[in-house]
């Protein structure tokens, strides 16, 4: 239901005053692939237009649907796009269309266009879909002519709509278009085949297999590369960046190494558009006849196919893909027929405007790099992330025990610290295995600062971690302990094992653990070294941070909840559900889980509220449970407040809601800490635990040149956390 202007808070008002759609009109249409989260964008898009009072039409089967016009393009109301979040694919169709490639073609979608006085449009789709977009736009003026001319629109029509203005979103599960860190579908895509593949190892682990896997990717390896990040693959082939001349060897050697360690299995990531360095495709089947061949290993394909395209979106897309939509609206409503067609992007955190032709043009650079073999060019040219990726997944998996830097007789102390968090275990990995390539020793402490004040530390080795990429909770043990508990434990144990730096990686209490470190350094020399923390934490609290590992897996566990809870009233009477999230003080993941699950109110200790707001909320759901949409979802961060607690919140809109609507609570509780960590926690943590412990390297080597392992650190800021900025990629 469209939110009446009572309904609206203030800053809700003043940001209306500043910004009007009336007497617009904006087509939203999907083309091309169809990728999960296309249904949030398009929701978006629809719902922030009707908003800001424009109409919004829909457009039927993408470019072919404008062709054809008729019932292709239909007004789009506010409760059109209820209950689509949690939909895969595109729910307004889409399609290849042959004939918007021709000017007859678009002559025909222009005059349909103009029929129904649009004049803005959202294109959701590849890079296909937006190049035809911007011809489109750039030959508007002289369509519109010939429809003059041609007596189909009068002189008045033509001069109303003389402007034709092009937002883009772009949803392609393989992320293959440059300019935006991730497009709508890719996280999951990476879902999927993460599923797959922790279903894979626990067959393979029985029977000691090796699994190679399938992913799509035709031009682009993001997703072969990340999953193989995700799931610490022994061997990934991508399109850019094929291997070296005598990589059957190397890989038949790796793989053989592996099992000799007494792994008992082995993945294989290729993805399907990979070559050689000629330019010679290497298919699954390729790599698994070598490996039959050579090692005599029994070896699986799996090829994964459609499989990745399906399948509800995962809750990093319907957020992404909501904030596209919404910016695009704005995007659009503020563009003047000077400004360039743009596509709207994510970077770092931040959805932003970039133009949408220099996109195209740096992506078609990227495959032009491929077919010339400038393959070092086509990494950078994919953007620092994917290169980042890149060396990371190099530095993890294949680096030789040659290859490690020789020994520097440092010793570096991890451990885990407050309540477990899905992807702790990938980055301990990480910080493990980047501080042995350095060549430190590493220690690992169990049970957090309980056991490191209990001396309960231990040397771990590369292989020791092999494996845990996957694994939720913590594997090391974690405890709220703090260090002021007992400091002179802690500092005597930094003693005993000659510890040069401590890597903590944990919530709000390592976060605590590190200051109260930080200020005993006066007292105890053994504090001043090198100690850095990484946020991992369900509730995404630690300061500074914008996000922390675990706080992904903790969300779609709070999405798929909400999708199974709002389905299971599904053809029975109107009902809404109070559902109560964890994240202490800290509001983001009932606003988030809000977002994802498409509630309708999310109550957040950041964001006051009284009763008066409370009866607008609940007199809001019940005029909403009156129209066609028959469920409420209220979302409650666990201390949002001391008094409207969950109890109370669901009571009163019982009461309220007597006779239009029934009322069920849900506490999710602990669900939202377990599970396996997903794809983006899994990477999160390998590559943020990868920059910190490269962070104690560095300190450590100057440190070191300065002839003073200790002391001379003393007052000097090497207490650091790192902050988690970059939401994907
Ligand atoms: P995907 O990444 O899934 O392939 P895409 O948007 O790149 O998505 P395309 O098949 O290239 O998919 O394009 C989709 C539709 O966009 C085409 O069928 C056609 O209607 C239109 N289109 C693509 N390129 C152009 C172009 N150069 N001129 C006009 N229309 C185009």
């Amino acid at each position: 239901m469209n939110p009446s202007s009572e309904d609206m808070s203030h800053s809700d008002k003043k940001f209306l005053e500043n910004i009007s759609g009336s007497g617009k009109a904006i087509g939203v249409l999907t083309s091309g692939g169809d990728a999960q989260g296309m249904n949030a964008a398009v929701r978006a898009v629809v719902r922030m237009g009707i908003y800001v009072g424009t109409k919004v039409y829909f457009i039927h089967e993408g470019y072919q649907g404008m062709v054809d016009g008729g019932d292709n393009i239909i007004e789009a109301k506010w409760e059109n796009v209820s209950s689509i979040l949690q939909m895969g694919g595109t729910v307004i169709g889409s399609a290849r269309c042959q004939e918007f490639r021709t000017h007859e073609g678009r002559l025909q979608a222009a005059h349909n266009l103009v029929k129904c006085g649009i004049s803005n449009l959202c294109v959701i789709g590849g890079d296909g879909s937006l190049t035809g977009a911007n011809l489109f736009r750039e030959e508007w003026k002289g369509l519109l002519q010939e429809l003059t001319e041609g007596g189909k629109i009068d002189e008045v029509t033509a001069r109303k709509y003389s402007h034709l203005n092009i937002v883009g979103m772009v949803g392609s599960i393989d992320n293959d278009f440059c300019g935006t860190d991730m497009t709508i579908g890719t996280d999951s895509a990476l879902h999927r085949i993460i599923e797959v593949v922790d279903a894979i190892m626990t067959t393979a682990q029985s029977h000691q297999r090796t699994f190679v896997l399938e992913v799509m990717g035709r031009h682009c390896g993001y997703l072969a590369l990340v999953s193989a990040l995700a799931c610490g693959a022994d061997w990934v082939f991508i399109p850019e960046s094929p291997p070296g001349d005598h990589w059957e060897d190397e890989m038949c050697q790796k793989l053989s190494e592996n099992r000799s360690r007494g792994t008992r299995l082995n993945i294989i990531i290729v993805a399907e558009g990979a070559t050689d360095r000629q330019g010679k495709p290497i298919s699954s089947n390729i790599v698994k006849d070598l490996v039959v061949k050579r090692l005599g290993f029994d070896t699986r394909v799996t090829i994964l196919g459609h499989v990745q395209r399906g399948g509800t979106p995962s809750a990093f897309d319907r957020i992404l893909a909501s904030r596209m939509g919404v910016e695009a609206v704005l995007a659009l409503l503020e563009a003047s027929p000077e400004t360039p067609a743009c596509v709207v992007s994510l970077s770092g955190n931040q959805a932003i405007r970039v133009p949408l032709m220099e996109c195209v043009q740096m992506t078609m650079e990227v495959q032009k790099a491929m077919d010339e073999g400038r393959f070092d060019e086509a990494v950078k040219l994919r953007g620092r992330s994917f290169e980042n990726n890149l060396n990371i997944y190099k530095s993890l998996a294949h680096k030789k025990p040659k290859d490690h830097h020789s020994p520097t007789n440092f010793t570096v102390a991890v451990l885990n610290v407050g309540a477990p968090a899905a992807g702790m275990n990938a980055a301990v990995r990480s910080a493990v295995r980047t501080g042995i390539a350095d060549g430190h020793r590493m220690l690992a402490v169990t049970d957090g600062f309980d056991g490191f004040m209990k001396g309960q530390i231990k040397e771990i080795k590369w292989g020791d971690v092999g494996g845990w990429t996957g694994q939720g909770g913590s594997l090391l043990g974690t405890k709220r302990t703090l260090p002021i508990k007992n400091p002179e434990g802690i500092a005597e144990q930094i003693r005993l094992h000659n510890i040069n730096a401590v890597l903590l990686i944990g919530g709000f209490e390592a976060y605590l653990g590190l200051l109260e470190l930080s200020a005993a350094r006066a007292k105890y020399d053994e504090f001043c070294i090198p100690m850095v923390m990484v946020p991992a934490t369900v509730s995404n609290n630690v300061p500074g941070s914008d996000f922390s590992i675990g706080a992904d897996t903790a969300l779609n566990a709070i999405t798929d909840t909400c999708d199974r809870i709002k389905q299971s009233a599904s053809g029975t009477k109107r009902r809404v559900f109070i559902i109560e999230t964890m994240g202490g003080y800290c509001g983001y993941l009932a606003s988030m889980g809000g977002l994802s699950a498409g509630a309708d109110v999310a109550y957040i200790f950041e964001e006051k509220f009284d009763i008066h707001e409370l009866q607008s909320n609940v007199e809001h759901l019940t005029a909403k449970m009156k129209t066609t949409i028959q469920r409420g979802l209220v979302l409650r961060n666990e201390n949002c407040s001391e008094n409207y607690t969950t109890d109370f919140i669901y009571q009163l809109y019982s009461e309220e809601g007597r006779g239009v609507f029934d009322c069920r609570k849900n506490v999710l509780g602990h669900m939202q800490q377990g599970g396996s960590p997903s794809p983006f926690d899994r990477n999160f943590g390998t590559k943020i635990s990868a920059k910190a412990m490269q962070w104690i390297s560095k300190k450590l080597k100057e440190t070191y040149r300065q002839g003073n392992r200790i002391t001379v650190l003393r007052g000097t800021l090497n207490l650091h956390m790192l902050v988690g900025q970059t939401l994907k990629g």
